[in-house]
């Protein structure tokens, strides 16, 4: 029987078993590790590739009306400027005045005005001290029982420290979630210092001082995309006049996108640098709300077939308070984390926002011309506009960290104990379809034969892995961590008979195989995802 635990102990578990089998590593951990970064070790690095070639494969490989980009991460800051990033990618930062959590506002737990709000604390201690703090600064009402204060009310903010439950915050201010740097052989900071000794002589405040100092940055300054959506919208034309490409047509993207994020949380979930996998799709004026409709379709199911369970996904449509004032429809595509539901995917019809933006700000036509249509305002054929767009975006790295709480699975034996772990990874995602491991390293016979046929498999494009290293039982151990669905056993008998024992990973079973029928399985597994 299988069963999965509950959080925290299960993201525990995951973590632990992404380092030992060396799928995820803490970036830089021999230096004491960078928070919110993260290296994808050889199985982590295969389970992540394999998942974003099944997503080229089909939105870009399996369709006509899609072509792929690869556009760079440093842009021109203009394209910031015109997209409204610069303006607008800001998080509201907010500091607790109990605990000193540092959190963005609009991510905080929701509480109604006026209502009570229990304040926990780590331990008795912090209690005390936070308690007298609050006492100190004239807050009446508090009661501590423990490690908790009772009898906060929440402010009219409507939300409240998602590290301790307290109303007592900071006023929210602006941060900017873009990677800033500079260009060029030229120093800016010898700008800045320069800018800002003008304005200490002049009497500036710290205000203007600050402006000086942005614009003599600003000269040099770039900035490490923090989505990879806007490469599709500025190559709109030179995609679309290269291919000869006719609307309806979508530009597709992976790649890596940088957030400054305020919380990193949750292991790979939120980190500063990821990795996106994003489609802007260009349809007629109008037809935006039909093609939502259709990819919401299309990218559930996609989820889906890489082995996803249903039940854990789910559209969270956006509220009209949430919605952009150009968007006219978008949708979260919402997994069950082992915290709670979260998003994997955004949705969304954007209408002609993009495009026109790129256009105020380049002073550059990006229009599209359909000989073939009736111009609606004139009646006339041949119709000129400027497409709408519909943008499923997705998060690849996230959706690795999906993929690996939907297959962690631990099997009970008859007292309810741990009696092994298994990644039940979709075939097509696992890092190997096949482990081959001769019975006993020390018969040279087995060796070989097992050798030649990891090189067989390797030669026709099938991930094997010849594993000889402990007893039998720690390998298929190994396998069932990092996901391998078939070992292949290489005993005294191959050599008489060309066959090997096949185990298969979900269910243990093992049944005697010819080695040529071997690839035929591994095939049918990959195309069907059955094991
Ligand atoms: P969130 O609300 O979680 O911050 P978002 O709505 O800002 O995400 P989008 O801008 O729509 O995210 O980006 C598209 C996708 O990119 C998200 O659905 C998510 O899967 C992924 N993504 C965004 N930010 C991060 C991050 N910091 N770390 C990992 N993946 C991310």
């Amino acid at each position: 029987m299988f069963q999965q635990s509950k959080e925290p102990e299960l993201m525990q578990k995951i973590v632990s078993l992404c380092k030992r089998r060396g799928f995820v590593f803490q970036s830089s951990e021999i230096y004491g590790g960078l928070r919110s970064a993260y290296d994808y070790g050889p199985m982590g690095v295969e389970l992540k590739r394999n998942l974003m070639n099944e997503w080229w494969t089909a939105m870009v490989h399996s369709r006509e009306d899609m072509v792929g980009i690869e556009s760079s991460i440093i842009m021109h800051s203009d394209v910031w400027k015109a997209s409204g990033h610069l303006a607008n990618f800001k998080d509201p930062l907010v500091d607790c005045l109990v605990c000193q959590e540092r959190f963005r506002a609009d991510k905080a737990p929701k509480v109604t005005v006026g209502s009570e709000c229990v304040i926990e604390l780590g331990d008795k201690g912090r209690a005390k001290l936070a308690l007298a703090k609050l006492v100190d600064a004239g807050e009446s009402g508090l009661e501590r029982t423990g490690k908790t204060l009772r009898g906060a009310v929440a402010a009219d903010r409507g939300y409240v420290c998602p590290n301790c439950g307290s109303p007592y915050l900071s006023p929210e201010r602006d941060f900017s979630g873009m990677f800033r740097t500079s260009l060029g052989p030229v120093d800016p900071i010898q700008g800045v210092i320069e800018a800002v000794q003008r304005g200490v002589q002049e009497g500036l405040d710290e205000k203007a001082l600050r402006e000086l100092a942005e614009e003599a940055l600003s000269g040099s300054a770039v900035y490490l995309r923090p989505e990879t959506a806007q490469g599709m919208f500025v190559q709109f034309l030179n995609v679309q006049q290269s291919q000869s490409i006719k609307v309806p047509f979508g530009i597709a993207q992976m790649g890596k996108s940088f957030r400054n994020e305020i919380t990193v949380e949750h292991f790979i979930f939120r980190s500063c640098e990821f990795e996106q996998m994003e489609m802007e799709y260009f349809c007629p004026p109008g037809e935006g709300p039909k093609y939502l409709e259709y990819w919401k379709e299309q990218r559930l199911a996609w989820w889906q077939s890489i082995g996803l369970s249903p039940e854990r996904l789910r559209f969270r449509p956006h509220g009209e308070e949430e919605l952009a004032h150009y968007s006219d429809g978008c949708f979260d595509v919402e997994y069950e984390f082992p915290w709670g539901w979260d998003e994997l995917e955004g949705i969304a019809s954007r209408t002609d926002y993009d495009l026109n933006a790129h256009m105020r700000g380049s002073g550059k036509k990006l229009h599209y011309f359909d000989p073939e249509a009736t111009d609606p305002d004139t009646g006339k054929p041949g119709w000129r506009y400027v497409p709408h767009v519909v943008e499923p975006a997705a998060g690849a790295t996230r959706g690795v960290l999906a993929v690996l709480c939907n297959a962690y699975s631990e099997e009970l034996d008859s007292d309810g104990n741990v009696s092994r772990t298994v990644l039940q990874l979709h075939p097509r995602l696992a890092p190997y379809k096949a482990g081959v491991l001769p019975l006993v390293k020390k018969d040279e016979r087995l060796v070989r034969r097992g050798r030649d046929i990891a090189e067989r498999f390797l030669a026709e494009g099938i991930a094997a892995k010849y594993d000889e290293q402990h007893t039998i039982g720690k390998r298929y151990a190994r396998h069932d961590e990092i996901g391998t669905p078939y070992c292949l056993t290489v005993d005294s008998d191959t050599l008489e008979d060309d066959t090997v024992t096949i185990r298969y990973r979900d269910d243990k079973r093992q049944e005697r195989i010819k080695i040529d029928e071997v690839a035929d399985v591994v095939r049918e597994a990959l195309r069907t995802g059955k094991i």
